[in-house]
């Protein structure tokens, strides 16, 4: 069964999952419920066809390392923050293989006996078997983010969209834990993100999906079933898109 013949409007998706959204309540690191909570959504979507990649953050380990590390060099930590990603796609590679996701981690650091090496070719190869790959250690280099990470991997994958699963179910006009008159925005333009510094993605990502024509889909990771539901087009979310 292909992913559009599920009723999922795309074929293939890139999901960007920050490494905040899998502290659960935690100030830091991993908790397992939230980690396994992500996961089954995600086998969801994949068991209705879809070829999913995933990018995940490292905030959750690097706020750590980062306040033990003042005064590190920038660069350094970064890579230190690089390293951050990978625990964390192994965790969730263990919590998708679990529930019967094969996954392949590859890693834009090469680091042999825990990853492959990240081979454009291959990733796309891996997807078509059925495979569900994640990508770890961000771009490969210092002063990005896995937000930029995202991107260019979903651009480079070819997807038809790119997933920002976030706290909140979309974007708001302002905070929606703080002012409960904001409200949500249904569609937005790449140009509306960056010109009125919407806290989305870092401007760099929505540049690189700007000018791949790659939409953006803002979303709660955190409501049981919304992936899914927003694959097919419903439930509440943000999308970026240029605007006709
Ligand atoms: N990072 C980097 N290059 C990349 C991706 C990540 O240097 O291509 C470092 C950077 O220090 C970043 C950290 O890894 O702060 C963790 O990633 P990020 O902050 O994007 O994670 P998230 O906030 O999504 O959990």
């Amino acid at each position: 069964m292909t992913g559009a013949s599920a009723g999922n409007l795309y074929k293939r998706v890139l999901l960007k999952v920050s490494g905040e959204a899998l502290m659960g309540g935690g100030e830091y690191g991993l908790d397992p419920a939230t980690l396994s909570a992500i996961a089954a959504d995600i086998r969801d979507v994949f068991e209705l066809g879809a070829e999913i990649c995933l990018v995940i953050g490292g905030g959750n380990i690097f706020r750590g390392i980062a306040a033990a590390a003042k005064g590190m060099d920038r660069a350094q930590g970064d890579y230190a923050g690089m390293l951050a990603t990978v625990i964390n796609a192994l965790a969730m590679q263990n919590a998708l293989e679990r529930i019967g996701v094969p996954t392949r981690v590859m890693s834009a650091i090469p680091m042999s006996s825990v990853a492959e090496p990240y081979i454009r070719r291959r990733a796309v190869r891996h997807m078509e078997k059925g495979r569900l790959v994640i990508f770890a250690a961000g771009t490969g280099n210092p002063f990005f983010t896995t937000d930029t990470a995202a991107a260019l991997r979903a651009a480079e994958m070819d997807c038809d969209a790119l997933f920002k699963g976030t706290q909140v179910d979309g974007v708001y006009s302002a905070d929606p834990r703080k002012h409960a008159d904001a409200v949500r925005h249904d569609e937005l333009s790449y140009l509306d993100v960056l010109s009125r510094d919407l806290n989305v993605m870092d401007a760099s990502a929505i540049s690189l999906a700007r000018e791949n024509r790659l939409p953006i889909i803002v979303f709660n990771i955190h409501a049981p079933g919304a992936f899914a539901q927003v694959m097919r087009g419903h439930g509440p979310f943000t999308r970026i898109v240029e605007r006709q």
